[in-house]
């Protein structure tokens, strides 16, 4: 599971996450959703230890993420733990962030040689089956710019499960795609959410969240506004700026 604990962060005074917690049950999926600037990807980078948080705590699995402090209390992880931590959180962004200068087969073994030592015969045999997972068996030897936006998607999916996460976080994962091509990533995405992985989606795609999370997330103004079933929040929503948020994106 993920446990948000009491996490504040601020970029200078703006408070951009205010008192966070959150509980994510290993093998749920949780879409988070809320305007814009209201500390979503903040939220996200925090669990992978991209941003640091300011106080409070994150552990997966029960295992710190990387920094916590309680009080007087101030936990920190070194820079190569942080790496090692990081392996079981994978993260796919919404403009895909794949290596350019690399094809689909390398960008998929990097990773699993460089942080967990993996043999290179064995990352590919295992990568070659990851591209299948995807529909994308045939690319193997492509470059990132011959493919579409929503197959670069698919590989940039491929790629966190390629070190085995325990969690994998989604950014807007389908919002720099075009229109025809944002089924194909969801659909990858759901079948993941069969797998029981833990899935933690920030997204606009309401039907998506209604469909495939087990839970809802609203966030606005750092905080967590609103969390509950798909059911409650978009059909009872508590809060009169969760119903306002729903009435515009609906
Ligand atoms: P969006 O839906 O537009 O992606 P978001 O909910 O993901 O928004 P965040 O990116 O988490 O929002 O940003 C929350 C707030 O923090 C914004 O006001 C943003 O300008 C600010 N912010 C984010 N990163 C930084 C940074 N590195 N330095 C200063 N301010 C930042
Ligand atoms: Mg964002």
């Amino acid at each position: 599971s993920v446990r948000i604990h009491g996490v504040s962060k601020s970029f200078g005074s703006h408070k951009v996450l205010d008192n966070v917690d959150l509980t994510l049950a290993a093998g749920s999926v949780t879409a988070i959703l809320g305007p814009s600037g209201s500390g979503k990807s903040t939220l996200l980078r925090s669990i992978n230890h991209l941003e640091r948080v300011d106080s409070g705590f994150i552990s997966v699995d029960g295992e710190f993420v990387g920094y916590s402090k309680h009080g007087d209390t101030l936990y920190e992880l070194k820079e190569k733990d942080v790496l090692k931590r990081r392996a079981d959180i994978g993260m796919v962004f919404q403009n895909f962030n794949l290596f350019p200068h690399l094809t689909v087969l390398e960008n998929l073994i990097e990773a699993p040689i460089q942080v967990r030592g993996a043999d290179r015969q064995e990352a590919a045999v295992e990568a070659t089956e990851l591209l299948v997972r995807v529909g994308l068996q045939d690319k193997l030897h492509a470059y990132p710019r011959q493919l579409s936006g929503g197959q670069q998607q698919r590989v940039a999916i491929a790629r966190a499960l390629a070190l085995r996460p325990k969690v994998i976080l989604f950014d807007e994962p389908t919002s720099a795609l075009d229109p025809e091509l944002v089924g194909e990533v969801l659909d990858v995405i759901k079948e993941l959410a069969r797998t029981g992985t833990t899935l933690v989606v920030v997204t606009h795609e309401v039907g998506f969240a209604r469909e495939v999370s087990d839970t809802v997330v609203f966030m606005e103004g750092g905080r967590v506004l609103e969390v509950g079933s798909p059911d409650q929040v978009f059909s009872q929503p508590k809060h009169s700026r969760t119903k306002e948020f729903l009435a515009k994106v609906l």
